[in-house]
Order: structure tokens, then sequence, then C-alpha cells
């Protein structure tokens, strides 16, 4: 895909913004000739090889190939890009429907049939990425959305850590949020597709119940409880819940990877694919614990605000530091002594160049 040199405010009118992530910004863009509406995700480039800040220019050109090799209604959609000096921007197809959890947290009563054709619709989008040998690997439920509140279609998004996966080669940092990562994520063993799966478990566990099945005191028990494995379906969060759920669940929530269950394997599951009448109508009584799950969106906006919180106080010490290096130059420079602290400017002066973007 050609990345476009042009002004990309001389082709779209920017809008509010709907989103942001750690180096990136999502706003709302209307095209101007046609008034097509679409997502700008703009994403700050990394300056400088010791720069905290702003993504590799290899990594964003992975996450647009991965994008661009998508082509399914359950997976966000890329139209163009855009570069200048210190932003690339990615017109995407705007999902306005907010996430999933978060549309179902306002319902009164969702029943598990209901649930398992939102977990469907995962599965089917993955299956999608799958058979391209793509991983997602970062799924989780902030990164499931709906494309508006009506269609009630799902829509995958965020593939800034997606990978095609060639077998044994690839580990991964241990990022992201602590009780969302696979057992194999820890122990830095190598990734795979069942890493995505094992996520899809995890989704669907909070999904029926509202809490998060290892979460821990601190991110050290966290750890541990995944790698031995420790959970349980506590009868006060799954009073409601169908043994078929429970063993879907199951199949996923598994150590070895080559031993959970494959996107296929699910899909033919009778969770999601009830061959008996029994199953159907046993899912259709069953619901999930809406009053938990609500607790648990409302915890998890506490959260990402905390995180916001967080993230400002630390640009706002970088500016800091950045003023003091520049006093400290200033004084040394009049003292004709070279600036002790040239490695702080380096990585302050690109935290400056955030702020006045
Ligand atoms: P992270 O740092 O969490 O990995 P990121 O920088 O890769 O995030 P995204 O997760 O892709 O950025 O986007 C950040 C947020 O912007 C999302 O959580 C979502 O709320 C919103 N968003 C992203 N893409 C779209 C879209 N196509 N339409 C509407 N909102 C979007």
């Amino acid at each position: 895909m050609e990345f476009r040199k042009d002004k990309f405010e001389d082709f779209y009118e920017v809008g509010e913004e709907i989103g942001s992530g750690q180096f990136a910004v999502v706003k709302k863009c209307k095209h101007l000739k046609t008034n097509d509406e679409f997502a700008a995700k703009i994403i700050k480039k990394k300056r400088a090889m010791a720069s905290r800040l702003g993504v590799k220019m290899e990594d964003i050109k992975k996450e647009i190939v991965i994008l661009q090799e998508m082509d399914h209604e359950n997976v966000i959609r890329i139209y163009e890009v855009f570069e200048n000096k210190t932003h690339v921007i990615l017109v995407l197809e705007l999902v306005s429907g907010g996430e999933l959890f978060d549309f179902i947290a306002e319902k009164e009563r969702l029943s598990e049939e209901e649930a398992s054709a939102f977990v469907k619709q995962i599965l089917l989008g993955i299956k999608h990425m799958h058979s391209k040998r793509i991983a997602h690997l970062d799924l989780k439920p902030e990164n499931v959305m709906l494309l508006n509140k009506n269609s009630q279609n799902i829509k995958l998004i965020d593939f800034g850590l997606s990978r095609v996966i060639k077998q044994g080669e690839f580990h991964r940092d241990m990022i992201g949020t602590p009780e969302f990562v696979a057992p194999e994520v820890i122990n830095y063993d190598p990734l795979s597709l069942a890493t995505d799966m094992w996520s899809i478990g995890i989704i669907t566990y909070i999904l029926l119940s509202g809490c998060s099945p290892f979460s821990g005191k601190d991110q050290q028990q966290t750890y541990e409880k995944i790698c031995q494995l420790t959970y349980d379906f506590t009868s006060k969060y799954f009073e409601n819940t169908s043994d078929l759920a429970k063993e879907f669940i199951g199949m996923l929530l598994k150590r070895d990877p080559l031993s959970r269950a494959s996107v296929e394997e699910c899909l033919n599951h009778a969770w999601i694919q009830p061959s008996e009448k029994k199953q159907s109508e046993n899912r259709r009584k069953s619901v999930i614990n809406i009053g938990n799950l609500k607790t648990f969106c409302a915890k998890k906006r506490w959260r990402q605000s905390v995180q916001i919180v967080t993230l400002c106080n630390r640009l706002s010490k970088s500016a800091n530091l950045r003023r003091t290096a520049n006093l400290l130059h200033d004084s040394h420079a009049a003292n004709g002594l070279e600036n002790p602290i040239d490695g702080v400017q380096q990585t302050t002066s690109d935290t400056m160049e955030t702020n006045s973007d």
C-alpha cells in the first residue's frame, strides 16, 4: 500500500477523538469529497533508536501489511495510509458501537444463546486470521468492538502486536494486561495461533461471569495462577452458567498450547453450534452474570483513566526534566563546560514533541 505524502487535512475533515492507545490517537474523520466517515489512527513514529516514545516504522509497517491482508466482516478494514515527518495515519473503517462488554453491561439480561452468538463472531474473525497463519496476540475485551449498536456486528481491532506465525519462531516480550496473557507469554515460550485461543477462553470466562479467572492480588500472583492453571467456576459467579459453556472454556484454558481447542473445534462445539434440542434449550435458559459484568466494566474504565493520569504525570515529569536539562546546559555553557546530560536531552526532547503535537 502506498504511503501518501499529501497533507491528510486536504482530503479529510478531522473530527473528535474517539480513542487512544500508548502511541496512537484515534479520531473520527470525514472524506471531503464523498462525506464518508472513517477512523484515523494517528501513530507517532519513533524518531530515535533510544527514544521510549513512538512506534518503530518497521512495526507500523507490519501492522499495515496485516490489516491489508484482512478481508472479513468481523475484522476492521483499512482504506489508505498517509505519512508525514512525525506520524503515520491509518484510515480505518469507523467502528461506532463501542466495546462489546460495555454494550452488554447496559442490558438487563443476556442469555447464553445471545452471548455465544457474540463469541461465534469473534471466532469467525479469528478463523479468517488463522487461515492466513496470522495470530492477533492482543485479544482482550478492549479490542472487541461493535460496528454500531443496532447491527451487533463484532469488529476485532488493534493489530499492533499481530504476527505471521512461522513454526516455533516467535517470542513476545511480556507486555499487555497481566490477567490476559497466556502461559507461553509468561514463560517466554514460542507463541502460536493457540495463544489467541487462550485469550478467547479468558474473554468468554469474563463475559459469562464478570470476573477474571486468574486475577491475583498483584502481578506476580496473577502470573503464578496462570502458570499453575489455578482457576475454577466459583458457584457465586457461575450460578446460572450451563455445563456446556464451562466445557467450552475448559477446552481453551489449557496450559499446553497443543492441547487447546483450535478455532474450528470451537466453532463446532455444541455451545456455539448445538446439535441437540436440549443443548439449545439449555443455552436459551442459562444467563450471564450481568450484575458482575457491570462491575467488571466499571473497574476497567477506572483502570483506563488511571493509566491516562499516569501517562500525563510521566510526560509532565519529562517536561520538567527537559527544563532542568536546559538550565544545566546553559549554566555549563556559560562556564565553558560540555553538556553532561546529552542522553537525557535526547529522550526529553522527544517527549516535548509529543506534548506540542
Ligand atoms: P494499545 O496501546 O492499547 O495497543 P493502540 O495504540 O494500538 O492501542 P488501538 O487499540 O488500535 O491503538 O486504538 C486505541 C483505541 O481507539 C481503541 O481502544 C478504540 O477505543 C479506538 N479505536 C481504534 N480503532 C478504531 C476504529 N476503527 N473505530 C473506532 N474506534 C477505534
